[in-house]
């Protein structure tokens, strides 16, 4: 997600993210993006802003401060697109997974076209680490990451890591039953890859619950989409799990609409 990278560690994205926080105590909310304007239009002093971590923040504020102009934008680039990425995965975040739905929303009322969000859980993800530890659970988080990355790799999809073993993709465009095709697609390409976890080698399952937004029924509000998203996904829990359900209300397929055959067929 970030370019040529100005920033050398973790620990330059959290000083960003404290400077962020104080200004915002001090001069009201302000998104990350407008004080990242602000501190390149010099209208933020950062040693104005009392940091307390103590040595290595004031060595790092001295450094920003004597950095030109220009790798100061470069350095803001790249901390504003870490502060949207997930560590763990690479995968966009659930930061940049709220504004982003929130903006896909407003454009499928504008052109009048589907918006789908698909929620994506581990199946009994707690064995995983409770066998292997959690140092092969992460490893197998970031192999559940790249089976996303790979299967949805069409420039509308957006794919991120809404924290723990849950994931979200966004499909712009796509309505129930594309975003369904879509769901048991990388559904069956996660349970047939398997994991290789030091010596052992382990297969995972997902669950998936999707809900799609038809712009002939009014005014979307993303959190109660994404509320039914995780009804959907209750659901598929409860059937079972390793499986996809579409929530009920969610325009046509109003089951899964898919026959097993036809699935057959269009997923190969
Ligand atoms: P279910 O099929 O009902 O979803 O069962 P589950 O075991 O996946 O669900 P549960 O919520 O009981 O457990 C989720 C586990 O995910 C527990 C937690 O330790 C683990 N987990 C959450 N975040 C991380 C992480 O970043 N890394 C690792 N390795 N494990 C994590
Ligand atoms: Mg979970
Ligand atoms: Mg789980």
């Amino acid at each position: 997600m970030s370019g040529a990278c100005a920033i050398r560690s973790v620990s330059e994205q959290s000083v960003l993210m404290e400077l962020h926080r104080r200004y915002s105590e001090e001069h009201g909310e302000v998104s990350l993006e407008e004080f990242c304007a602000r501190l390149l239009r010099g209208f933020v002093l950062v040693e104005d802003l009392e940091l307390e971590r103590g040595q290595r923040i004031a060595e790092h504020d001295a450094r920003v401060q004597r950095t030109p102009t220009r790798d100061l934008q470069g350095l803001i680039d790249d901390l504003c697109a870490l502060s949207m990425e997930d560590g763990l995965t690479g995968l966009f975040n659930r930061r940049y997974f709220d504004r982003r739905f929130g903006q896909e929303l407003q454009r499928a009322v504008r052109d009048l076209r589907p918006c789908s969000i698909m929620i994506v859980d581990v199946d009994h993800f707690k064995r995983v680490n409770d066998s292997y530890g959690h140092a092969a659970g992460d490893q197998c988080l970031r192999h559940i990451a790249d089976v996303m990355t790979a299967e949805l790799r069409s420039t509308d999809e957006v794919t991120t890591r809404l924290g723990g073993e849950e994931f979200a993709v966004i499909l712009p465009g796509a309505d129930a039953r594309g975003a369904l095709i879509a769901g048991e697609r990388l559904r069956r390409r996660i349970e047939a890859r398997h994991v290789a976890l030091g010596s052992a080698t382990i297969s995972v399952t997902i669950s998936a619950g999707i809900v799609s937004y038809d712009p002939s029924s009014g005014e979307p509000s993303a959190e109660g989409l994404i509320a039914k998203a995780d009804e959907a996904l209750y659901l598929a829990k409860g059937q079972g799990r390793n499986r996809v359900v579409v929530h009920p209300t969610s325009a046509e397929p109003r089951d899964t609409g898919v026959s097993s055959e036809e699935r057959d067929g269009l997923l190969g």
